[in-house]
């Protein structure tokens, strides 16, 4: 059998291993199968290659172009994902773990692909929030702004997902205009490897975008500087050791850490044998315990059952482990296939026992249990293992030591707030997760618990059919806990990307903020164009592009016709006596609506051309009421722009609605789809 060697890609070409490297086993058959580190790799060259080369190149596009890389790369890999699966058999991971790595990993990216498009402009500045009024008449105003950190991510990821691992942290980062160097663990870069040629190969990325190293990354660390990032995963104990290091902390190196935790799950006091939450959660508990043999960091650790259902817990758990088949991970019939090293096998082993020495093994025996079509001792197996820890209070182990395989200790709780508790003696945790069909349940542990676990799942007969599982992180929900989790976050959307981005408070006039956010600022420079701006193809349209209409007069018999015609009768509308008893109203006032409606009648061109289609109407507020003989006009600028499709795209109008005094009556962003080329 040949021994692969494990190339890096550093400054724009593959380097194999040297002497030194190591050697890699397969986790099934425990033979040397590949062989990775080059202690000679040029790690200043590298950042010198992101910083100069890839970091420009990923800047000088926008958010929308990104975001594009980002489909075209992934529908890449979803053509060459049979090449992963192949290769991913070896690290023990079955089909169905290859679909949490492999394909989970390609989902990622499409989420980010498309919320990149859908969330963030077609510029190279996203703006964070609102614009904040800084002065009295608004000459002087403020916005947060976020621009790509000019430097190198540099992502350290653990074994257990080489492939989801790796894109779950690469899609932000280079969503954000970041390039990345890639470093996966040893014992299953041989997969990430892979996974970085097939996007290589596709030649979607720019040069210096990506590079990888496999094996170890020498003294690159020390050479970061402030505007560079480590994003790692992996042991709490590893990370403490990186990220204490005096050059990190002395340039305030930005370090995401994503951790190992003890995972706990509820099941709710409502949720007793014989209802559906009892099955489902057995279920959840199974699947978490074997998936992946255990070796998933939001694995359930620890399960917290009401005192009184602990013993037939335990007695159906027992029963729905034993159907668990071990063996070759690609054999169809297997259910959990191998840990990835022999040493993870013996790390495994020893935290079991120092778990035994406060609860007592109740399911899976190490030293007994059946290997289906593989070498039980050569290949790194071992038995879902269940712990009964009767006295949780005073237990330490079952709440600190992480048992990286599938290894769970059950315990009983007496009421709601113990089992609370208990879930937070885990000192942050990335998720728990609560099986109860009972609202109430549920909210006192958001309120107990939130601040101890980064992500709560709560699910019951209601969700299960569609639940996503305990045990997996969405790219739009964030991934991350506090405390012994590594007090970071991940992925939630946008929010991953900002984490490659410098948030920078920008202060000046509407003038200067527009021109920076590329975001028409109210009180900025109106443009009038002798065209109405309905006539105007989506590109042609420039932001602050300003239409003001005449005034229109109210009548009464307006507002009463309104009323009939729609049926909104509301007293406001019809009673003036009522009207003034309200503290809103002088008396009869005009329905909003009825000014929304005449605002449309006064600002559209009727004429069949480049406005598609009206989409929507965001930030909607009335601030005076109109009575009968007074009038309104309109204001309608161009606020934002940003393309849809090859066709169109969408236009943010700014609104305002004044009355014959030029007092604001009502304010709203109307949106609509504009296109770019009228036939
Ligand atoms: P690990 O031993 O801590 O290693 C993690 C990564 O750090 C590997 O890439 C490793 O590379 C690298 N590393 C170790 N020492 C280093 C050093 N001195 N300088 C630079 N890099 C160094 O963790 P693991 O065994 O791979 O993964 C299992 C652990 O990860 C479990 O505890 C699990 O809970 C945790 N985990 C957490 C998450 C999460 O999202 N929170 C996800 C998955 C796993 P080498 O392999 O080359 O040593």
């Amino acid at each position: 059998m040949t021994v692969q060697d494990v190339k890096s890609f550093a400054a724009g070409r593959w380097v194999g291993s040297d002497a030194g490297a190591r050697d890699i086993r397969s986790a099934v058959t425990g033979e040397v199968i590949a062989r990775a580190g080059n202690a000679a790799l040029d790690v200043e060259a590298m950042l010198d290659h992101a910083h100069k080369t890839g970091g420009p190149a990923l800047c000088a596009l926008t958010f929308h172009q990104r975001a594009k890389m980002l489909k075209a790369l992934a529908l890449h890999l979803g053509q060459h994902k049979q090449r992963l699966y192949d290769i991913s058999f070896a690290t023990g991971a079955t089909q169905r773990d290859h679909l949490i790595d492999i394909d989970g990993g390609i989902g990622t990216m499409f989420v980010f692909a498309s919320k990149g498009r859908r969330e963030m402009p077609d510029a190279q500045v996203y703006l964070d929030g609102e614009v904040e009024q800084l002065s009295r008449n608004g000459t002087f105003v403020g916005q947060h702004i976020c621009t790509p950190l000019q430097g190198v991510a540099v992502h350290i990821n653990a074994f257990n997902f080489p492939v989801w691992g790796m894109l779950e942290k690469l899609a932000p980062t280079l969503l954000a205009g970041m390039p990345a160097i890639v470093k996966p663990a040893t014992a299953s870069c041989y997969v990430t490897e892979l996974a970085v040629r097939i996007m290589l190969e596709s030649r979607i990325l720019p040069d210096g975008a990506l590079q990888l190293v496999s094996g170890g990354l020498g003294d690159m660390l020390d050479r970061l500087t402030n505007q560079d990032v480590v994003s790692f995963t992996g042991s709490a104990e590893t990370a403490l050791k990186l990220r204490s290091a005096p050059h990190l902390l002395r340039n305030s190196i930005r370090f995401v850490a994503e951790q190992d935790s003890l995972n706990a799950s509820i099941l709710g006091p409502d949720a007793g044998p014989g209802t559906p939450e009892f099955d489902l959660f057995i279920k959840e508990v199974t699947r978490e315990m074997t998936t992946k043999a255990g070796q998933k960091c939001t694995a359930i650790r620890r399960i917290i059952a009401p005192e009184k259902h602990v013993t037939a817990a335990i007695e159906t758990l027992r029963a729905s482990l034993a159907k668990v088949t071990i063996g070759d991970p690609k054999a169809e019939t297997t259910r959990m296939g191998a840990l990835v090293s022999t040493e993870q096998r013996d790390d495994v082993l020893q935290k079991a026992q120092t778990i035994g020495q406060e609860a007592e093994r109740v399911f899976g025996d190490p030293a007994r249990f059946e290997v289906h079509g593989a070498d039980a001792e050569a290949g790194a197996f071992v038995p879902p293992m269940l712990f009964h820890c009767a006295n949780p209070d005073a237990a330490r182990h079952v709440h600190e030591v992480e048992a990286f395989g599938p290894v769970a200790t059950i315990m009983p709780y007496t009421d709601l707030d113990h089992a609370i508790a208990l879930a937070n003696k885990g000192q942050g945790s990335l998720v728990a997760s609560i099986i109860t069909h009972d609202g109430d349940v549920a909210r006192q542990v958001a309120l107990g618990a939130g601040a101890y676990h980064g992500r709560l799942y709560f699910n019951n007969r209601d969700s299960m059919g569609e639940s996503t599982g305990h045990g997996s992180p969405l790219p739009h929900m964030v991934h991350g806990g506090p405390g012994r989790a590594g007090g970071s976050e991940e992925l939630g959307g946008v929010r991953g990307v900002l984490h490659y981005m410098q948030r920078t408070a920008i202060q000046g006039s509407p003038d200067i903020l527009t021109a920076i956010g590329g975001k028409w600022v109210p009180g900025a420079q109106e443009i009038t164009h002798a065209d109405h701006p309905f006539t105007r193809e989506f590109h042609d349209l420039q932001l602050g592009e300003t239409l003001h209409t005449k005034p229109r007069g109210i009548t009464l018999d307006d507002i009463e016709h309104f009323a009939e015609f729609t049926g909104d009768t509301f007293y406001a509308h019809m009673d003036d006596a009522a009207a003034r008893r309200n503290p809103f109203f002088p008396g009869r006032v005009a329905h909003g609506y009825l000014l929304l409606s005449f605002a449309a009648g006064l600002f559209v061109q009727p004429d069949e051309g480049p406005v598609l289609a009206n989409t929507g109407l965001d930030n909607l507020r009335f601030m005076k009421p109109v009575e009968a003989g007074d009038s309104i006009k309109v204001r309608l600028t161009v606020k934002h722009k940003t393309p849809r499709n090859d066709e169109y795209g969408e236009v943010r109008w700014h609104v305002t609605l004044t009355n014959q005094n030029d007092d604001l009556v009502a304010e709203y962003e109307l949106l609509t789809m504009n296109a770019y080329q009228v036939p």
